[in-house]
């Protein structure tokens, strides 16, 4: 399988992606924000760009939508939901809904409201399972939900469906976010060596923009995936975030508002 993290050099920190079958040369352009890059990636692997799916409709992520099927005559697919957000869709996604292009791409649709509610996350199997996750998930982080989105829908999202992929997945989200959510997890967890080495490694250059993380790892260093460590609950309690119920629940939405003011 083909797959280019294509960073996109904006103030939003945008990543975009293409999905390329190495058979047929076939190819899916995920929030193709950058049109330019991501054509010229395209060319220079040799791909066309048969779909573009969107993971959810802010602007950011459709912006470059119009320029790419212009240019490649594809089709647009997003969440049904979306379908009043996103102009020209062709093609409304749902849950377990299975999507294929070229010879061996193979895409499962999880439905994943929370950063907006017609939210779709992809999961491209493959030998290693690849998640491109848009704003709901992110490296060390998940996704806001300031414009549209619901964070009770946020935690669902994340603890029954993310949490119990294969933790070999490997994850691509719509943003690089990876200092300022290191720095997040280590202001609440000062002892996370895993958080902590991650961070230095951030100190080379293009790091973040070229790190691919996996469900193993952000189970090491994401505070939101570690709801009943000491060291958060005491931390969020401090701030006087956290009642004393400790449930998933209220610890996961207490750290989604401390992050709000981040
Ligand atoms: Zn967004």
């Amino acid at each position: 399988m083909i797959i280019k993290q294509i960073y996109t050099f904006n103030n939003y920190r945008n990543f975009n992606y293409l999905i390329g079958c190495p058979i047929t040369r076939e190819a899916v352009a995920i929030d193709p924000l950058a049109s330019d890059l991501c054509l010229a990636e395209a060319v220079k692997e040799g791909l066309n760009i048969v779909a573009v799916i969107n993971t959810h409709e802010h602007m950011d992520h459709i912006g470059g939508n119009e320029a790419i099927i212009n240019a490649t005559n594809c089709k647009l697919y997003a969440h049904k939901n979306a379908k009043h957000k996103i102009p020209n869709m062709n093609y409304g996604l749902e849950a377990g809904q299975l999507l294929k292009f070229g010879k061996s791409i193979e895409i499962e649709i999880l439905d994943t409201p929370g950063h907006t509610m017609s939210h779709v996350c992809l999961l491209l199997r493959d030998q290693q399972n690849s998640l491109f996750c848009g704003d709901t998930l992110f490296n060390a982080g998940v996704g806001n939900c300031h414009h549209g989105g619901d964070p009770i829908s946020l935690y669902n999202t994340v603890y029954n469906q993310l949490i119990k992929l294969d933790k070999k997945t490997k994850i691509y989200p719509g943003h690089d976010y990876l200092i300022t959510n290191l720095q997040f997890t280590l202001s609440l967890e000062p002892d996370n060596k895993s958080a902590y080495d991650l961070l230095q490694k951030c100190k080379m250059e293009d790091f973040s923009t070229s790190f691919v993380s996996c469900l193993e790892t952000e189970l090491k260093v994401n505070v939101f995936f570690r709801l009943k460590e000491k060291s958060i609950l005491e931390s969020l309690k401090n701030k006087n975030l956290l009642s004393a119920s400790e449930s998933p629940q209220e610890v996961f939405l207490a750290l989604r508002e401390l992050r709000n003011d981040w």
